[in-house]
């Protein structure tokens, strides 16, 4: 414990799955965790953080948080949206949707948060660190119908490179984490989804379960694993990455 100590975190969409895990893991290290989610009541368990409502769609909503939280060392950007489907199965409107919630959402909260981060990384003399969630299905590898969702995802390992290399001299880092399936409530509701196509969820549990090498899907807490040693100072001579935590999936 205290890998964290001293550090303050912000991470989004904690209300669930992945971000859930993340926030868990930063407190149990000893960081002030800023959790918020759109959906509030999805936080009321989360024991020990500072749990607020959060639309990360929102420019005004998150510009707001930002002024109330003030200068902080970790930024975890989770909130995602899977978009099933091929190019033909894509509106504008999904489109648009998905972009706004995996990537403008990125840009919303780092130009809100970034200048307390650089001011925090002055000041302390350690690194600041900008974590945001991609995907193995992104410019690492093309995954059957998942169009939109794997384009905004590559945008992501995009965003995060070049924030990366323009802070390199400042103290902020800024990563990536590729996962691979993960167990969260998004993907057991994806599964159900698949068994009434394929005859059960058991059945749809098994397609998903053999397109992962190492034959068994993710736990949040895996991937919460990661961010923890990103966001501490560990890392500190890591910056830029995309990092693959899939099983084997993009191997
Ligand atoms: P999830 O999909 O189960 O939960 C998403 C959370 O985001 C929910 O709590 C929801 O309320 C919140 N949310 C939705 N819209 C929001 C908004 N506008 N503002 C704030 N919060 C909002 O979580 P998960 O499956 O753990 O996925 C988390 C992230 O990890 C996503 O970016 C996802 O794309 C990525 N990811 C997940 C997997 C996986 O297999 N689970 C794999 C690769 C990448």
């Amino acid at each position: 414990a205290g890998r964290l100590k001293g550090k303050i975190a912000v991470v989004t969409a904690a209300g669930q799955g992945i971000g859930r895990a993340i926030a868990e893991a930063f407190v149990a290290e000893g960081a002030t965790v800023y959790a918020s989610d759109l959906t509030r009541d999805k936080l009321d368990d989360l024991r020990r953080v500072k749990r607020a409502k959060l639309d990360v769609r929102s420019t005004r909503a998150v510009e707001k948080y930002a002024e109330k939280i003030g200068d902080i060392d970790i930024l975890v950007n989770v909130a995602g949206f899977v978009h099933h489907g091929t190019v033909l199965d894509c509106s504008e409107k999904d489109w648009d949707f998905s972009f706004d919630l995996n990537v403008k959402s990125m840009h919303r909260t780092i130009a809100a948060f970034l200048p307390g981060m650089l001011r925090r990384a002055g000041n302390s003399g350690t690194s600041a660190s900008i974590i945001n969630l991609s995907s193995g299905a992104s410019s690492l590898k093309g995954a059957p119908n998942r169009y939109t969702y794997g384009a905004t995802k590559a945008a992501v390992i995009g965003l995060t490179k070049s924030v990366a290399v323009d802070f390199i001299r400042q103290g902020v880092r800024c990563n990536a984490i590729c996962p691979g399936t993960v167990r969260s409530p998004s993907w057991e509701a994806r599964v159900e989804e698949l068994g009434q196509s394929v005859g059960g969820t058991d059945k749809a549990m098994e397609m998903f379960v053999s397109r992962q090498p190492m034959g068994r899907v993710g736990e949040a807490s895996e991937i919460a694993a990661l961010a923890l040693y990103l966001a501490s100072d560990e890392s500190a001579f890591t910056t830029g990455t995309a990092i693959p935590i899939d099983g084997g999936w993009t191997l």
